[in-house]
């Protein structure tokens, strides 16, 4: 029997729906090799939100991501927008879907592809070989923490405060997410806190150590925030996981994007409790390129293989984009982004058509 699985399309903003047209194209040549069957829904995010209905997270959208296998997001936002009251801007529209869906993983990862070295900031021998795979905590920690608030003090002064936390349960289903993703890998797990300045990173490095008694084959690691900034830009090969809090996360997997130099090229996963995730590239709308035929579409196709591998547990099919695009890569297609002097860019279509 074909195995069917819904999935909630959300295009989004500026080259959202150039990008996304390519993934769908992916995802229907892959449906025919792998047996599987896709039903797609579209539905409205961003600032195509606002401009149809008001709200940059419509009810029904939420409703339709709640009632799919997996949701591809495209990107969302762009100038026009940028003026809005808080709560209408694209960005809030997003938010909105993490929180509405309980998402509470965020994958990213970082590899260096051999056909793109060249794009690296970092020399040669230090990237040649980087796999690396941030699983960042994206609902808790200070971004969330209580108190949080600009209050006045007793003697009139203003003070910022937010409030750092973690309950254990909090670490210990993010810390699932950190051991489980090293087990597909290659079972070495760094568990990424700040244990020597703070009580909620020492809780978090206690459950952390803990929990690795029930994955006795994944090596674990632990490594203070400092260091570990340190360490992904001197000698980035030691990783393979990482697994660490909300903020520490939020920069870390930014650094970690910037040593392969591509931000066109790095997909992302974020993951709820109930095994419903949301699929989307690392970078923007890019709204300077858009409607040109310019978008690289590889960060959303591998965010495809990544909803396939992560979301629908459907690693063949996921290793199959993700040969696809290193194929089109070895073939010297290049979209603009990528590009180097001596090469002739391809349009976004064009990609999608050689995939
Ligand atoms: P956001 O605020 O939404 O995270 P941003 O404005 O910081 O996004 P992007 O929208 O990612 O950044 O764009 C940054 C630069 O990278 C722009 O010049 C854009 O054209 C380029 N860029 C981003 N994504 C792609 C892509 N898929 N293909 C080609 N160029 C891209
Ligand atoms: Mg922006």
């Amino acid at each position: 029997m074909t195995q069917t699985y819904r999935i909630t399309l959300l295009p989004g903003d500026g080259i959202g729906p150039e990008i996304m047209a390519v993934a769908v194209e992916v995802l229907e040549v892959v449906a025919k090799q792998e047996g599987l069957n896709f039903e797609f829904t579209t539905a409205l995010i961003g600032g195509a939100a606002i401009e149809a209905t008001g709200e940059p997270l419509p009810a029904e959208t939420l409703d339709a991501c709640r009632q799919s296998d997996g949701v591809l997001l495209a990107a969302i936002g762009g100038y026009q927008w940028d003026n809005l009251p808080r709560h209408l801007r694209p960005e809030t529209g997003l938010l909105g879907l993490r929180a509405g869906l309980g998402l509470f993983a965020n994958l990213r990862p970082a590899a260096i592809l051999p056909q793109l070295i060249d794009a690296s900031t970092l020399k040669r021998e230090v990237v040649e070989g980087v796999d690396i795979m941030v699983v960042r905590e994206l609902t808790g920690g200070v971004y969330f923490g209580e108190p949080k608030g600009i209050f006045t003090t007793e003697t009139g002064e203003k003070r910022g405060v937010n409030t750092m936390a973690y309950t254990e349960s909090e670490i210990d289903r993010i810390a699932k997410v950190g051991f489980e993703t090293a087990q597909k890998r290659t079972k070495k797990l760094c568990s990424v806190d700040k244990a020597n300045v703070l009580e909620v990173s020492q809780l978090w490095r206690d459950r952390v150590t803990a929990m690795a008694n029930d994955y006795p084959d994944v090596e674990l690691t632990h490594m203070y925030v400092d260091n570990a900034a340190m360490q992904l830009v001197r000698a980035p090969k030691q990783f393979d996981t990482i697994v660490t809090s909300n903020l520490f996360g939020d920069i870390l997997s930014d650094a970690a994007a910037m040593l392969t130099g591509s931000i066109g090229m790095l997909p992302s996963a974020s993951l709820g409790a109930t095994g419903l995730g949301v699929f989307e590239p690392v970078h923007g709308s890019a709204p300077d390129i858009a409607g040109q035929d310019k978008a690289n579409p590889l960060a959303q196709v591998l965010s495809t293989a990544m909803l396939l591998r992560y979301g629908l547990h459907q690693p063949h099919a996921a290793d199959r984009i993700e040969s696809a695009v290193l194929k089109v890569l070895d073939l010297g297609y290049r979209t603009g982004d990528i590009m180097s002097a001596d090469m002739t860019a391809v349009g976004c279509r064009e990609m999608g058509r050689v995939l």
